[in-house]
This record gives C-alpha cells, structure tokens and sequence, in this order.
C-alpha cells in the first residue's frame, strides 16, 4: 500500500471513454483505463480530467467505483483537432484549478499527466496545489520527427518546446522503455534520475488464447489470416501490410482462396482527411477481395480478431511502446513488427514473432511466407508468445506507477521540509 489516497490524472486531448482504434483514442486511453482501475482496486482513487466534449455527457462519469472521469469545459463541444488545443489550454487549466478549489482544495496527494499537452495543465495544478507532478510523454515529438512517413507532416515546434517545458518541470517522467528513458536524457536533458521506466501492459485475464474465434467472426478455418489492429494513419503503416499481402499473392496464386487480411480500426491523424486511401491502394493491388475493413471493436470482440489471426503485423514507423504487439501474444498470435521503439521490447525477435529493419513491403511478404508456410515454427512462436506477453500485466503497471508516486512524495516533502 502506498499510503497515497487520490490521484489526479490528466488527460486534455483524448477521454477515457472514448472507443480506442480510431482518431485521437489508442493506447493512452486503454493505458489510462487500466491503470486508473488497478489503482482502485488498491484503495487509491482516481479522477481523470479530460475536456468535455459533448454536451450529451454529464460533468462527471463514474468509470468503476474508484475511478470518476471528470469533464472540463475548455473550447466547443463540437469537433476540435488536435492541433486547435494549445489555443484553449489556458481555459482548461483555468477550470481544472477551479474545479477542485470549489470541489475540496487540497484534494489530490498526486498528479498525473498524459501527453505534452495534459503536462501543461499539470505544470500549473502542481504549482497550484504544492504536490509532485507525474508526466507520462507516450510520444516524443523529437523522436517521431525523425520517422515520419511519407505524406506526415512534422510534429510543430511548439510541441517540441511544450514538451520540453514540461520535462524542466515535472517531479518524475515515466517512460515505458529503457531506450525512452535514454530519449528524455539525450534529446530533452531530462535527469536521469527523474526517470523512471515502467513497462505498460495487457489485461491477461481478457486477452487469452481461445478455440472458436474464427467462427465467431465468420472465418473459414482453413484461412490464412493476417491482422493489422489500430488507428489507421500513415504512422502505423497499415499500407506496407496490404502490399505484402499483393506481393505474396503474386508469388502464391493459389493462396488468394484462403488469404484473409483483416484491418481492425478506424482513420485517425492525417489518415482522417484520407479515409478510403487503403481500400483504394488494396483496389489498385487487386487485393481487395482478400482485405476485410472492420470498425474499431471492444477489446472482448478484438480478442477474437487477435485468436482468429495466423499472425499479427505491426509495420509502424514509430511506436512508443505498442500495445497491440502484447494483447496478441497473449492471445497466442505471434507478431511480424518493424523494429522501432517499444515494439523492440513488447515482441521476442525470433521467439514470439518477428521483428524487420524497415517498411518494404517485399521483406514482410517473405517473413509472413516463411511463417504461414511452416505450421510448427508458428505453433511454437505461439507457445513463446503467450509467455513473453504474460511478463506485461497492468497489475505490474499500477503497482510500479504506485511506487514512483510515493518516490515522488517522499522526494517533495524532504525538499518542502529542508
Ligand atoms: N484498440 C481497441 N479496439 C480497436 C483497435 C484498437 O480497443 O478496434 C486498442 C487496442 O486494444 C490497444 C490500443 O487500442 O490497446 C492501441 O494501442 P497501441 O499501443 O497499439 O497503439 P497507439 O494507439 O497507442 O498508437
């Protein structure tokens, strides 16, 4: 038990109850969810302030008892890119400020942010109410500069220095791997020292191997399927995965009988100004009879997706951490993913799935070949996957996150009382 009681996470630009897979909902909202939750179940309670953005939702959601999503009025109701948020930053800190002032000053033993913007209104709260800020990046702006993909346009300066400003003031930075712990240190000048890494999980308990998906879903058992999970944008690279799947057509005729390609997501970043690009590059290759679209899911149907897949692709350009790579392997579906970032960690080269230097669709078409064609190198990658995935829980999660929270207390009340 930590001896926190309640902790204020902040998330400015995407709610936890948004579906995940589609425009700014992905990872950071599942990661929120999960944490917040475990978190609960510790005694320790947690009220996530994200912007309110429908006048449809109350001011305050009980997520589960323990975990409330509290709703800040910051901008319109109505459709805002994330790009226009900076201008009402200063709006939803405002009121931040003043809900808990109305509310109970004095309520939070902690904060913690999600994302550079979400950093800004910690770095003011934490003045404010004299406790540490916690601040998660997810991405870094400077790291996925250097890996966009063609037709990206680059994250914006002030983003660069918003996020510099809140490593210079943040109490603690959690990184979800070693090597983006080494990114804060070199590219930002964070302390070592105020870094801490904490591997983001899966819930173990729903993604678990399974029999019968693939009737559940309407797939033939004798398919060959391929799957690519997440928001569909130029970042994640769903495209290298349908051309794969052409190139391996060419090579296979015979294997457009049984081939499946299932793209489980929905457009999201500059993918959402473009969001019948894939279906018309899958119709150029001749492949879309091969190529099922499915909307973003709940995680219990996309288990299925994950226990009805040969193999799961990952071919993103960038990956802060991929949590996609774990709920497959957990599920038992090994993992073809490019080699960057997180997805280093979260898939076992050689073992649990594959890993690619690089996006060209020819090296993915002989990888996914290769596997598809030996049954028994699949079957054991299975077996690795299953246990390589079970080293990432969310109970392991909240309970390090716990940790660096009491850390950072301690570390304030020595400084307070010096
Ligand atoms: N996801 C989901 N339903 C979908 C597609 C994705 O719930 O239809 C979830 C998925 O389970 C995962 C998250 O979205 O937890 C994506 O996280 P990841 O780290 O792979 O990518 P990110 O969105 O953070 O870039």
């Amino acid at each position: 038990m930590s001896g926190l009681a309640r902790v204020a996470t902040i998330s400015v630009h995407t709610s936890p109850l948004e579906q995940p897979g589609t425009g700014d909902a992905g990872g950071m909202n599942v990661y929120i969810v999960e944490v917040a939750k475990r978190m609960a179940e510790r005694g320790v309670e947690v009220d996530v302030f994200t912007r309110h953005t429908s006048r449809a939702l109350p001011p305050v959601v009980e997520l589960v008892p323990g975990v409330s999503v509290r709703h800040v009025a910051a901008g319109p109701f109505e459709d805002l890119d994330k790009s226009e948020l900076p201008g009402h930053m200063c709006a939803f800190t405002s009121e931040l400020l003043r809900i808990e002032a109305a509310r109970d000053p004095g309520h939070y033993d902690i904060i913690h942010s999600h994302y550079w913007l979400s950093g800004q209104a910690g770095w003011a709260a934490r003045q404010r109410w004299g406790v540490p800020l916690v601040h998660s990046m997810h991405t870094l702006a400077k790291v996925k500069n250097t890996s966009l993909a063609t037709g990206d346009t680059p994250e914006p300066l002030g983003r660069v220095l918003g996020e510099q400003q809140v490593v210079d003031c943040a109490d603690r930075l959690v990184a979800n791997t070693a090597e983006e712990a080494r990114e804060l240190a070199s590219l930002y000048d964070a302390d070592p020292g105020q870094v801490a890494t904490v591997a983001p999980g899966a819930d173990l308990s729903r993604f678990t191997p399974q029999d019968g998906a693939r009737r559940r879903l309407g797939l033939p058992e004798n398919a060959v399927v391929l799957l690519f999970v997440g928001r569909i944008q130029p970042l994640k690279a769903p495209d290298v995965l349908i051309r794969a799947a052409a190139r391996m057509l060419e090579d296979d005729p015979g294997l457009r009988d049984r081939l499946v390609v299932a793209v489980v997501g929905g457009p999201s970043g500059s993918g959402r100004s473009r969001p019948e690009e894939l279906r018309s590059l899958a119709a150029r290759l001749c492949v879309l009879d091969v190529v099922r679209f499915e909307p973003p899911c709940p995680q219990d149907e996309l288990a299925d997706w994950y226990r009805a897949a040969d193999v799961t692709v990952i071919p993103s350009h960038s990956e802060s951490f991929g949590l996609v790579a774990v709920e497959s392997q957990a599920c038992g579906t090994p993992v073809v993913a490019a080699s960057v970032g997180g997805l280093r960690i979260a898939v076992r080269d050689g073992r649990s799935g594959v890993l690619i230097d690089g996006h060209d669709p020819a090296d993915y078409a002989r990888v996914l070949h290769g596997l598809i064609g030996t049954p028994g190198r699949l079957r054991a990658m299975s077996d690795a996957a299953v246990r390589h995935a079970g080293g990432f829980g969310w109970d392991a999660t909240a309970d390090r996150l716990l940790e660096v929270y009491a850390e950072a207390v301690e570390a304030r009340t020595m400084a307070v009382s010096a």
